[in-house]
């Protein structure tokens, strides 16, 4: 568990890193609120997530009344044999619901990113 912690602390800091690198490219006074996608196979778990960027956030005036909205990403994989796709929610050894192969490419899920942002200028 505590490792978890750790790794969401670490992820939340470099995306502060990037959320005040841009916020000061575009002279912002403030970040308002900040939209994150974070997909079901990232690895973040998105309660730790939402805590870490509400503890550090109060250290770094630009960010600290911002609103942080985090949209949980399912996983959608597509079949490489009867070209469906569909959401799974297990990201260990996957298959095919419909035909049951494991050649499956990944379509969304992994994702870890800022969506948008909002600025104070
Ligand atoms: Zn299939």
């Amino acid at each position: 568990m505590r490792k978890t912690q750790v790794h969401e602390v670490s992820i939340a800091l470099s995306m502060m890193d990037e959320l005040t690198r841009i916020a000061k490219e575009n002279d912002a006074k403030s970040i308002t609120s900040v939209n994150l996608r974070i997909g079901r196979s990232s690895g973040i778990v998105i309660d730790s997530l939402k805590f870490a960027f509400d503890a550090i956030k109060l250290e770094n005036s630009l960010i600290a009344s911002a609103e942080i909205h985090i949209e949980d990403v399912p996983l959608r994989y597509k079949c490489s044999e009867c070209e469906k796709d569909f959401e799974l929610e297990s990201i260990h050894f996957p298959s095919c619901p419909f035909c049951k192969s494991f050649r499956l490419k990944i379509l969304s899920g992994e994702e870890m990113d800022i969506a948008n942002m909002e600025l104070e200028v």
